[in-house]
């Protein structure tokens, strides 16, 4: 049986990524794909843009910020293959990006095909073999060569054997878990996968009633406790006025957060499920705080209050913080605040300032659980990186195999760094093979 330099198996970002670098250099790779084509999740990618990295950091250090899980490990592949590497990459190969504002990178035809079209020219030109709908099942090493075995047991024999078969995220893209058992069998631990980047739900009707509304630049705030009665009652109705809180905060983040008609996602919110992925939500009484005006301190805005209303002390207070937030949340707290509506400015006392200025700098939404499995960003946990080479991307316990993406413990935020850790790492692993 025909013996390869190199197999591949799974063809997302990190595979393709490894099969072009390794075949240029001239080993002989096959790449196996279990779906019917390649990089399906990279044309999901960026709402079908691709996001493909992060131009915002000129240093790799501020670039790692972005990573709660594996940044110390991809230290090492970033720095041998950074962001600005992966950007003259692609250019180099016909591929014209554009950095965003914030400092995303997406391709210049905003279309994610165009990602993956490059990158299978470029395997295809550097003789690379690729065969989809090849489902691998096992691994088995003997004599020092690998035998991998399909489904229907057909089998290909290989020197050197990368696992890139991702996540457990938007499983119908490919990425269902199945090489953790695999790692296993090798003797390699797995971290325990767990969703990470999702939304929020949430029971509270109001919150649904807001959906569509975007909050650009908040500040948001995870907290946790046993009963309602821990936190404080405000725009809790239901919960007992009680000073003596015990709710512990478990995140914290700055970022866009979007209502919707089953509770709360965007950019910030993604950040937070990240940082607290693994928690069990099942668990205790969750409530996200969100600071509405986070530049300005509690202070300067209870001074901007009263100038405001002592500028017009008969209007009335449905038009109390008019033009401080978005008119639709405002619109939910006046209304909270239970007013008499021909009460006016002049007459709000300095409780009922204080009151509002909570609700401004300290809303609170019950959370009561993540969206359903499957519809996460990424997945968190994977192969331990302390059995894997981060110079090499190899397995410290079995020689020749190796591992890159999303499969291994790390992951990012949202804004290209998820692909970023898989073009480094699948980059490494496919320059380091040699045979
Ligand atoms: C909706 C969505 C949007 C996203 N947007 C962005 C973004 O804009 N920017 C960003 O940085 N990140 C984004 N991400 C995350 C990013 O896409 C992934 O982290 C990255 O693509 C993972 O690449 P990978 O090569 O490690 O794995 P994958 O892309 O998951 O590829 C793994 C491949 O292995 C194959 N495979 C699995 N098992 C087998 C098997 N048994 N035999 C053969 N083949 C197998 C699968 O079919 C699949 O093709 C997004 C994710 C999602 C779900």
């Amino acid at each position: 049986m025909f013996v390869n330099d190199l197999i591949v198996i799974g063809g997302g970002a990190a595979g393709l990524m490894a099969t072009i670098q390794a075949a240029e250099s001239g080993l002989n790779v096959l790449l196996l794909e279990k779906g019917f084509k390649l990089g399906r999740k990279i044309l999901i990618s960026g709402g079908g843009r691709c996001n493909v990295t992060n131009n915002k950091y000129s240093s790799i250090r501020d670039f790692l910020i972005n990573y709660p899980r594996g940044s110390k490990f991809l230290w090492g592949p970033l720095s041998r293959f950074s962001n600005a590497d992966l950007i003259n990459w692609f250019e180099s190969k016909g591929l014209k990006l554009k950095t965003e504002e914030d400092g995303r990178v997406f391709p210049i035809t905003d279309n994610s095909q165009s990602v993956l079209d490059v990158l299978v020219n470029a395997a295809s030109k550097a003789q690379a073999h690729i065969e989809v709908n090849k489902n691998v099942c096992r691994i088995e090493k003997e004599n020092d060569l690998f035998h991998i075995y399909l489904q229907n047991e057909e089998s290909y024999l290989s020197v050197n054997v990368l696992i890139a078969c991702g996540g457990m995220s938007y499983q119908v893209t490919g990425s269902s878990g199945d090489a953790y058992e695999w790692a296993k069998y090798f003797g390699h631990k797995v971290i325990q996968p767990k969703p990470s980047l999702m939304g929020y739900l949430s029971p509270a009707k109001w919150v649904h009633a807001l959906k569509g509304l975007t909050l650009t630049e908040v500040d948001l705030q995870l907290f946790y406790a046993q009963s309602l009665n821990d936190f404080d009652s405000l725009n809790n109705k239901s919960c007992n006025q009680n000073n003596n809180h015990q709710s512990i905060l478990i995140a914290k983040q700055k970022g866009a957060l979007l209502f919707t008609h089953w509770g709360i996602s965007g950019p910030g919110v993604f950040k937070i499920t990240s940082l607290a992925a693994g928690t069990n939500y099942a668990e205790g009484i969750f409530i996200l705080k969100i600071n509405l005006l986070p530049n300005i301190k509690k202070e300067e805005l209870r001074e901007v209050l009263k100038e405001k209303w002592k500028a017009s002390p008969k209007r009335k207070v449905i038009n109390a913080i008019e033009g401080l937030i978005p008119a639709r949340l405002e619109g939910y707290i006046v209304s909270s605040m239970l007013w008499n509506p021909e009460k006016t400015y002049g007459e709000i006392s300095n409780a009922e300032l204080d009151q509002l200025i909570q609700y401004i700098t300290a809303l609170q939404i019950p959370i009561n659980g993540i969206r359903p499995s499957g519809e996460e960003i990424v997945t968190a946990g994977g192969i331990d990186l302390n059995e894997i080479d981060s110079k090499t991307m190899q397995s410290k316990i079995v020689s020749g195999l190796y591992f890159a993406g999303e499969v291994i413990d790390i992951d990012g935020f949202t804004g290209g760094f998820n692909l970023q850790a898989s073009w480094s790492t699948g980059w490494v692993a496919g320059n380091s093979i040699q045979v």
